[in-house]
């Protein structure tokens, strides 16, 4: 492989050398008009105190081998730059950050009511705000995205999701940052989130299909790669979806078949999100944190056969291959 050098947007500033990455994390999941109104709330938010805890955890990391998370909050998740910025200096793990949309539906009034076949009709401003947010920068923070995120679920490419899967298309050919999603592998969501990509001309290789391993169905996980496209293994931790031995069992699966090129490996974890009780989480998924991969699943796939270069290749090959910047098209 060549080892190419990245020059890939961090919160930070642009960082040649992103070592070893987890392509799908997220630091705070917030929802502001809930804060607004209630700001007493037991899971209440303060700036510092959350900025100083989520940097911890990211130090904590970095001892444990990682170097750089990829921060896919975005809008509808509670994305604040100016919160992560603030990580940011407290830690020396790099931040790359996201922008695009999250829902499995219908689009905020925001956007759902403006541009093509809506209420008020006038110009579709999401390809607008997603160029914005990786050519200048996210707000007033200077900080720009290297990433862009879509997401689609149970319910399939709704109208609302499709207009955020052609923004998103249209986005990455103007600026050349890649494209993760999030998708639904019970239903095999990720071939439909290919096609319509491809029929705004993307380039399949420069997209990840997010949550691929929720799937244990490695024959849907092959079609999507011969489709062209990288799997995110992203989920460890999550359980309930699928079963630590089922998600290590599948990547082992599909290293063996000569994939280990084409997967990434994350959590989908939060340093802090208002969303969950950190207790009940802590209950119902004890792994799902930041150190599950670097303590129980690298262990648990080398003991698979799972070899040091396949590991590199999903842990820093391909993470810098994906997010390196090319040109648009
Ligand atoms: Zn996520």
């Amino acid at each position: 492989m060549p080892e190419r050098n990245a020059n890939v947007e961090t919160v930070a500033g642009p960082v040649a050398d992103l070592g070893a990455t987890l392509m799908h994390e997220h630091v705070f999941g917030l929802s502001p008009e809930i804060l607004w109104n209630w700001p007493d709330i037991p899971e209440g938010w303060d700036l510092e105190l959350r900025a100083r805890e989520a940097a911890d955890k990211l130090t904590e990391l970095k001892d444990h081998g990682i170097d750089t998370i990829v921060d896919l909050t975005v809008i509808g998740l509670g994305r604040y730059v100016p919160a992560v910025q603030r990580v940011a200096e407290l830690t020396e793990v790099n931040i790359v950050v996201a922008t695009g949309l999250y829902t499995y539906d219908a689009l905020p009034p925001y956007f759902g009511n403006r541009g093509p076949g809506s209420l008020f009709g006038g110009p579709d401003r999401l390809a607008e705000f997603f160029v914005r947010d990786i050519a200048e920068g996210i707000g007033d923070t200077g900080v720009k995205a290297g990433i862009l995120k879509c997401a689609s679920d149970h319910l399939g490419m709704t109208a609302g999701c499709e207009r955020v899967f052609r923004a998103v298309a249209q986005a990455h050919r103007a600026t050349g940052v890649p494209i993760t999603t999030h998708s639904h592998s019970a239903s095999r969501g990720g071939l439909e989130q290919q096609k319509l990509l491809a029929s705004e001309g993307v380039d399949p290789g420069r997209v990840v299909i997010g949550h691929a391993g929720d799937s244990t169905d490695l024959a849907y996980l092959e079609e999507l790669i011969a489709n062209g496209s990288y799997l995110g293994m992203d989920r460890f931790g999550i359980n309930t979806i699928s079963s630590f031995e089922d998600r290590v069992a599948t990547v082992a699966a599909m290293c063996e078949r000569g994939h280990a090129g084409r997967m990434v490996l994350s959590h989908d974890s939060y340093c802090f999100n208002d969303r969950f009780d950190p207790e009940v989480v802590r209950r119902r998924h004890p792994d799902y944190h930041l150190l599950h991969i670097s303590r129980d699943v690298l262990p648990e796939l080398r003991r698979r056969g799972v070899t040091e270069e396949q590991i590199h290749r999903m842990l820093v090959v391909n993470p810098r291959d994906i997010l390196t910047r090319r040109e648009p098209y």
